[in-house]
């Protein structure tokens, strides 16, 4: 055991084990664990949106999912930490050829995050952000209540988002960000979100979520 496990003991948010600075899981709980690979896809399944510029450390199923869940509709904000690292690792490796000037995460409406008190898609941005030495920044906000995605088809997802995702006066132009999120599904909110930075002159734009989802499967 070294001495940074000592100073900054981590356990595995599942069973509570003692494990090692660089895992985010115990060996025997992330067994089971669906690794996705480490190389980018495209955003969308839009063959006009064919640019490789995303990626995620998990597939959405099992005890990621289990996780995912439970810090966002328990407040289990601790395993923010462990996601956030799984993905900050990933993103270092994945995006090794990338020199990002920004972290910056999907906002919230107000109203919603006043319901939830917490926005889960900032806080993973942060450990993504501390972890890679970058800084983390707001670049957007979300400037009207709509309508639970999952509850809607594709189209209604992309009317339904449709000028919701305003940029903030921190965007800076011609830099390079990574945009971070808890899930992706159809890839509508994180293209939305992209488009909204790169209208305000950001040059390019990277997602990274904790876990991503095949398109068939939007029953979360
Ligand atoms: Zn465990």
């Amino acid at each position: 055991m070294n001495v940074l496990d000592c100073l900054y003991p981590r356990v595995c948010p599942v069973c509570g084990k003692r494990i090692p600075i660089t895992s985010s899981f115990c060996a025997c709980c992330s067994q089971p664990i669906k690794h996705a690979p480490c190389e980018l896809f495209p955003l969308t399944d839009d063959p006009l949106d064919n640019f490789d510029c995303f990626a995620a450390p998990y597939y959405y199923d099992g005890i990621i999912r289990q996780q995912l869940l439970a810090f966002k509709f328990q407040n289990k904000t601790s395993l923010a930490k462990p996601l956030g690292l799984a993905m900050a690792e990933h993103a270092a490796a994945v995006f090794c050829t990338v020199s990002f000037d920004c972290v910056t995460f999907v906002p919230m409406s107000e109203d919603d995050l006043r319901e939830r008190s917490f926005n889960q898609s900032a806080l993973l941005a942060q450990w993504v952000a501390q972890t890679n030495f970058i800084q983390c920044s707001a670049l957007l906000q979300k400037v009207k209540t709509t309508p639970k995605q999952h509850t809607l088809s594709v189209n209604e997802r992309m009317q339904n988002l449709d000028q919701a995702f305003q940029p903030t006066d921190l965007v800076q132009t011609g830099s390079t960000v990574l945009l971070c999120d808890d899930i992706k599904t159809t890839g509508t909110t994180l293209r939305r979100c992209r488009d909204a930075l790169l209208n305000a002159g950001v040059k390019e734009v990277y997602c990274l979520t904790c876990a991503m989802s095949a398109y068939d499967s939007l029953d979360f």
